[in-house]
């Protein structure tokens, strides 16, 4: 079953339940404190709050969302992607917990040939909040899946809030998919998240949610004006279980890149694991490089072009891991492009522009990499020769500032030579460059207004992502 299949019964399937299917709203958000879309929620959420009354009471849609928080799991778990698309089924205080929970059953359970995805129901677990018994009893009454495979687990995974007092708050339920014994061992989610895939989250917002209590909960106010439902299924989850692959960089619409990035280096696919890592991380973000810049996104050193350049950057650093020293974008971005062209149209219709900004990027960061390098490697050599494990944080700042080295990479590549990076050097200089960048602006105020929300987010040092299971923010050090 491709990917483009299962966005399509799932959106037939809430379709025939009196849902309004709302196409994908952009990568790019119109929040300025949100970088990008990280969930299929976030485009709805004023009508969670009550803020702006629901056009309509449920909707559905499959959302492209970025999470790059999850960037250092790609490739080595295999359901973290900085790509992914969510299926999602809304409801704006119309139908709750009972409704919600049947509905993904069903969609789940039922026949492919009846239009659902045909999971059997011996292999799926569930998760509710410890105290929902009204969660737990609609699991057992609506599904056969008995109540050894209902784990009732903490606030830390299964009760959801957006993040500031006042928000909306409400326990989840969760599911998964239980891969076998061949990947993990038995006692369910709360053990193992490799074996036991999780594959969608159901929330039941329902109350208003008062400040933290310091311990990993907080306080709740009261019940909501009204009670919402908000999903997350995960497209490239249920692609990669049931295209009978191993993870989801296997899947049709990953995979035509991971193959291409194969044969450039001339290695093979599952001969070697760390090589196989970085085939997964290439595709993976060669995928999302596309898809960002699609939506617009240009690569550039601050907010949301950072990320996107880290995303190049990655994908080239891992290619010349791979052993390929020239450029390899103009043979993996067609690949990605082909791939996803019939879900999204618009990537073929753009590619001239995308690709251009693409290689561009490549050919500058293969200039300055090689050099960057040499600088790198002469630093961990007299680090070792002096039998010390700590490349200077000078070093790291000239490979930033000169090389267009993103920390993260000087970090793993110290890592990859057993030494660690004098951190706090390095961030002291970063703040010293921003100090001079901010009283340069100043100078120049006017033509960098518009900017300005982005050098907020620099001076502070982190970068704001509304997280998805708490919407809180969380910080990240570009
Ligand atoms: P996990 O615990 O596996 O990291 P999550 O709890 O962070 O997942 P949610 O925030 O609940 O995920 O998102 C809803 C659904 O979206 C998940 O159940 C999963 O199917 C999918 N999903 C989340 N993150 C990713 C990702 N990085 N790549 C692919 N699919 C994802
Ligand atoms: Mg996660
Ligand atoms: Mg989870
Ligand atoms: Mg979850």
């Amino acid at each position: 079953m491709q990917t483009a299949e299962i966005k399509s019964r799932f959106l037939q399937f809430f379709a025939d339940r009196g849902h309004t299917i709302v196409p994908s709203a952009s990568l790019v958000s119109d929040d300025p404190t949100v970088m990008f879309t990280i969930a299929g929620m976030v485009p709805f959420i004023p009508y969670m709050t009550g803020v702006v009354p629901a056009p309509y009471p449920r909707a559905a849609s499959v959302q492209k969302c970025i999470r790059t928080n999850d960037i250092e799991e790609v490739g080595k778990t295999p359901r973290h992607g900085t790509f992914f698309q969510m299926g999602g089924n809304f409801s704006f205080g119309d139908y709750f917990k009972r409704e919600a929970i049947e509905f993904a059953f069903t969609f789940l359970t039922t026949a492919e040939d009846e239009g659902g995805l045909g999971f059997d129901s011996k292999d799926l677990w569930v998760t509710v909040y410890k105290d929902d018994d009204v969660a737990r009893d609609a699991w057992l009454e609506i599904s056969d899946i008995p109540e050894e495979r209902i784990q009732r687990l903490g606030a830390e995974t299964n009760f959801w809030s957006a993040g500031k007092p006042g928000g909306p708050a409400g326990p989840d339920s969760e599911i998964f998919f239980d891969r076998g014994p061949a990947y993990g061992i038995d006692g369910g989610p709360a053990t193992d998240d490799d074996r036991y895939v999780e594959i969608w989250n159901l929330v039941f917002m329902q109350y208003e949610r008062g400040v933290d209590l310091g311990d990993g909960t907080f306080e709740l106010l009261g019940d909501l004006p009204q009670r919402n439902i908000d999903t997350g299924i995960g497209l490239e989850r249920i692609a990669f279980l049931k295209q009978g692959v191993e993870n989801m960089y296997e899947t049709d619409q990953v995979r035509p890149v991971l193959d291409r990035a194969a044969e450039l280096s001339g290695k093979t696919y599952g001969d070697d694991a760390e090589d196989d890592v970085r085939m997964r991380v290439v595709a993976d973000h060669v995928r999302s490089a596309l898809m960002l810049i699609t939506d617009g996104v240009q690569p550039s050193n601050e907010g949301r072009g950072y990320i996107l350049r880290r995303l190049l950057r990655r994908a080239i650093r891992n290619m010349r891991l791979l052993g390929v020293e020239t450029a390899t974008f103009p043979e993996l971005f067609p690949a990605s492009m082909r791939a996803m062209r019939d879900a999204y149209p618009e990537v073929e219709r753009d590619f001239d522009r995308t690709s251009r900004i693409a290689y561009t990027e490549e050919a500058l960061f293969l200039r300055t990499l090689a050099q960057g390098t040499t600088i790198f490697e002469e630093a961990a050599a007299s680090a070792h020769e002096q039998g010390a494990v700590i490349i200077p944080g000078d070093t790291a700042f000239k490979l930033h500032d000169t090389f267009g080295f993103p920390i993260d990479l000087t970090l793993e590549m110290a890592e990859e030579a057993g030494l660690s990076v004098n951190r706090e050097k390095f961030d002291e200089l970063m703040s010293e460059q921003r100090a001079r960048a901010k009283a340069d602006a100043r100078s120049r105020r006017s033509a960098l207004a518009d900017l300005s929300v982005y050098s907020d987010f620099r001076a502070k040092g982190e970068t704001a992502f509304l997280g998805y299971d708490e919407l809180r923010l969380e910080s990240q050090v570009l």
